[in-house]
């Protein structure tokens, strides 16, 4: 196996979210690729790096903390994104890791986060996660409840820029996406984190501004 491999499936990544935004008449400048490097080591996440890309999504803070703060010193061109289920007593840490965070999805949290940025005086890009299929065992707030959330970030003067969701896993995406978009649209935030490795180039078509792929330009993980 030569060492070239993860740079040609970012390639091939890029190629496809190209195509799709082309075919939407989208501008494929306007696609954020998060390369969801959760429970890879750093030697796999190197050649990415080595290959230009700059943008990386993890779902757990302490993980996150261990593999990215030596490196994120010395790289100021780094962007971590946190796109996991956020405790309130990480909120401080997580906003002086993060340069966005995509799982802000409860009332208790937008107060945590409102202070942890006061505090640090460094504000991550927010989304507020959208249980979109309405699954019990999923995150997000519930689309019923998700002009409360907004109400309580205006509230406590979060500024919040997008929505993300995950679709439930076995059925056709497409519907979901188109209603994400649809509340976007409703509460006037430009930005849409949706699309995994299996479904980016249909969120794209459908408006994504962020795409979270970990599986596709990384393999299984661990
Ligand atoms: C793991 C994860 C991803 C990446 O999933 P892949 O199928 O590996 O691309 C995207 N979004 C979230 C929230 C995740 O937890």
């Amino acid at each position: 196996m030569t060492n070239d491999e993860p740079a040609r499936r970012l390639a091939a990544v890029k190629a496809e979210l190209s195509r799709a935004a082309q075919i939407a008449g989208r501008d494929p400048a306007a696609v954020t690729l998060v390369a969801v490097s959760k429970r890879q080591p750093m030697e796999a996440i190197a050649p990415l790096i080595a290959a230009g890309h700059r943008v990386f999504g993890e779902n757990q803070v302490q993980e996150a903390v261990a593999k990215w703060s030596d490196v994120r010193a010395e790289r100021a061109d780094l962007r971590l994104h946190c796109i996991g289920r956020l405790q309130s007593n990480k909120a401080a840490e997580a906003v002086s890791l993060f340069d966005a965070i995509h799982s802000l999805d409860r009332v208790s949290l937008v107060t945590a986060l409102a202070r942890a940025i006061d505090a640090a005086g460094r504000a991550p890009q927010m989304f507020a996660q959208v249980n979109i299929g309405g699954e019990p065992q999923k995150g997000g707030v519930a689309v019923a409840d998700l002009p409360m959330l907004l109400e309580a970030c205006r509230g406590a003067g979060l500024s919040v820029a997008g929505l993300m969701a995950i679709p439930p896993a076995t059925v056709e995406p497409a519907p979901y996406f188109a209603l994400l978009a649809k509340l976007a649209r409703e509460h006037d935030l430009p930005l849409l984190s949706m699309g995994m490795s299996g479904d980016a180039a249909t969120a794209v078509t459908l408006g994504a501004t962020h795409v979270r792929i970990g599986t596709a330009l990384f393999g299984q993980r661990a």
